[in-house]
C-alpha cells in the first residue's frame, strides 16, 4: 500500500500539526522547521501533489489560500514588516512534500534574489 500523504494525515488529524488555522477548504500549521521567526504553512485540504497538477477550477482555490496568508500575517504579527510567500513546484525548486502548500515567512528581513543557496 502506498504511503499516506504527511499533509493529507494532519489535515484529517491522525498526525499532529500546531493548526493555527482551517476550514472546509484549507488548513494552515506552523512549520516543524521554522527558517524565519513566523513560518506557516497553508494547504488545501484537497490532495494535490504539485503546482503543475493544479486545474482551471483550482483558481479561487489558491487565491483563497493566500487571502488566508494575508489574515494570518495580520494575526501573527508580521503584516506590517512584510511577508515571504513561496510555493515550490518541483526538486529544483526544494519541495519535498507533495502536497501543496503556501509558505508564509516574516519576523526577519530576507533576502532577494533567492540565491545562491536559499
Ligand atoms: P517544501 O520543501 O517546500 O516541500 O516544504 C515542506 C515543508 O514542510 C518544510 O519546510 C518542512 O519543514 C515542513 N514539514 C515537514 N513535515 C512537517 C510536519 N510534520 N509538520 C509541519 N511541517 C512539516
Ligand atoms: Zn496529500
Amino acid at each position: 500500500m502506498n504511503k499516506p500523504c504527511l499533509f493529507c494525515e494532519i489535515v484529517a488529524g491522525r498526525i499532529d500539526a500546531d493548526i493555527v488555522y482551517q476550514d472546509d477548504q484549507v488548513t494552515a500549521f506552523h512549520d516543524i522547521h521554522p527558517q524565519a521567526p513566523v513560518h506557516v504553512l497553508v494547504i488545501p485540504n484537497r490532495h494535490i501533489p504539485t503546482m503543475l497538477d493544479l486545474e482551471p477550477e483550482d483558481a479561487p482555490l489558491i487565491g483563497h489560500m493566500h487571502v488566508t496568508a494575508k489574515h494570518l500575517a495580520h494575526e501573527l504579527g508580521i503584516a506590517d514588516n512584510g511577508y515571504r510567500s513561496i510555493f515550490n513546484c518541483g526538486t529544483a525548486a526544494g519541495q519535498t512534500v507533495w502536497h501543496i502548500h503556501l509558505h508564509i515567512m516574516g519576523g526577519r528581513s530576507m533576502g532577494w534574489p533567492p540565491w545562491p543557496g536559499n
